[in-house]
């Protein structure tokens, strides 16, 4: 790590650059969130990386969705909080902005935040199953508690799975290709993210590779921690609050 300063990122930020923002689930921890590897992580004693997967859903669809319909329901009742608030701003305010995220809850958006990139797709779509000819790739559908389970495709009458990515999928192509093409920017921060998903991590290095300013934010170190320019070690809703009350 080197030995930038909180000046030293708010100078940058002065000189409207392109800004790429990475987050991950701990951006949505202070709305109520659940992460995935933090207290509350469990449901019904089951990890993420049991029930996250295409061959658990091919087990059992109706294991998996009784998970997602209650993540469905905890999410609809979360608000977003000052840190999506502070992203949402930078997206109006910097003409070239992106955001990445891996979150699946979909509170970036309810903040309207311009450009997000969904790494991981979102819990709030959904997709046939078969992938039935009639039915698009991935429709929204913000139907929670679902009045069944599994609910079903209505273009086919086979079952509905999340639209989101699972463990051993792989992500959008194109969402990955703008990503990588994200990462090469002028200021990059990283927050709220375990950073051991890859490719999410390689997005880091891609950024130092092209130059950019890199910072952290979290509230504990990380793989990532040693290789970026600055790390804010602090929660993000008061970490982004901070840089934004500075920036004036
Ligand atoms: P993770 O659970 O692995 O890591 C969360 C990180 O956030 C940790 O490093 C933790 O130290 C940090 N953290 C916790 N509270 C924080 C706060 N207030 N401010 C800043 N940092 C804080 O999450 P991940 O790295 O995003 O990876 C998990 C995967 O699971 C993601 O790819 C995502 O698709 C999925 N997921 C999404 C959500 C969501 O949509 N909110 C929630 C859980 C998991
Ligand atoms: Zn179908």
């Amino acid at each position: 790590m080197s030995n930038a300063s909180l000046d030293d990122l708010l100078g940058r930020m002065g000189a409207t650059p392109h800004i790429t923002v990475l987050t991950g689930a701990g951006v949505s921890a202070a709305s109520g969130v659940p992460t995935f590897r933090g207290d509350g992580s469990l449901w019904k004693n089951y990890r993420a990386e049991d029930l996250a997967t295409p061959s658990a859903f091919a087990r059992d669809p109706r294991l998996v969705w009784e998970w997602y319909d209650w993540r469905r329901q905890v999410v609809a009742m979360c608000q977003p909080n000052r840190a999506h608030d502070v992203i949402a701003r930078w997206s109006h305010r910097y003409g070239d902005f992106h955001l990445v995220t891996q979150n699946v809850d979909g509170l970036h958006e309810r903040v309207d935040t311009w450009g997000v990139l969904r790494f991981h797709g979102s819990v709030w779509e959904v997709s046939c199953w078969r992938g039935c000819d009639d039915a698009p790739t991935r429709w929204w559908d913000d139907t929670a508690p679902f009045p069944s389970l599994p609910p079903h495709c209505p273009h086919c009458g086979g079952i509905l799975r999340p639209g989101v990515v699972w463990f051993g999928e792989s992500i959008d192509p194109l969402v990955l290709e703008e990503s990588v093409a994200a990462a090469r920017c002028d200021v990059f921060f990283v927050i709220g993210t375990s950073a051991v998903v890859h490719p999410a991590a390689s997005l880091v290095e891609i950024a130092r590779d092209h130059g950019a300013f890199t910072v952290e934010v979290n509230t504990e170190p990380t793989p990532v921690s040693g290789m970026v320019d600055l790390v804010l070690q602090g929660a993000a809703e008061d970490v982004l609050d901070l840089i934004e009350q500075r920036l004036g």
